[in-house]
C-alpha cells in the first residue's frame, strides 16, 4: 500500500487495515479493530492517480482524523508548516500538496 507508508512518518502507528479484494480491481478497505470504518474502492472508472488520491485521502481521515488539532499528529507532515499534506491529482499523477502555499511537495509513495 504505497500511500499508507507515507502516513506513518515521523512514527508508525499501530494500524489495523484489512484488504477485502472483489477480483481483480476493486475491493473494500477496513480501517480499525474492531471494523469502525469501511471505503470500497474500484479502479475501473479512475485513472490509476485517482485512485491513489482516494485510498490517501480517506486513510488520512480514517487513521489521523485529529491531525488539524495536533500539528505532531500531522501524517505526513509538511516540510514547510505543521499541517498534514493533501492527497491530490496533478496532470494524472498522484501528488502531496501543501495546502498553505498550494504547491506539490512530493510523489505519493516517493518518501
Ligand atoms: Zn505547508
Amino acid at each position: 500500500m504505497l500511500a499508507l507508508g507515507d502516513l506513518q512518518e515521523p512514527g508508525a502507528n499501530e494500524l489495523a487495515l484489512k484488504w477485502h479484494p472483489e477480483g481483480d480491481n476493486a475491493g473494500i478497505l477496513a480501517a480499525g479493530e474492531p471494523v469502525n470504518a469501511s471505503q470500497r474502492f474500484e479502479e475501473d472508472e479512475l485513472v490509476p492517480a485517482t485512485l491513489v488520491v482516494r485510498v490517501a485521502d480517506w486513510l488520512q481521515n480514517q487513521l489521523f482524523p485529529d491531525s488539524t488539532v495536533s500539528p505532531t499528529d500531522a501524517r505526513p507532515v509538511c516540510p514547510g508548516h505543521d499541517h498534514p499534506l493533501q492527497a491530490r491529482v496533478l496532470y494524472d499523477v498522484a501528488w502531496w500538496f501543501c495546502r498553505t502555499s498550494n504547491s506539490p511537495i512530493r510523489l505519493i509513495g516517493e518518501s
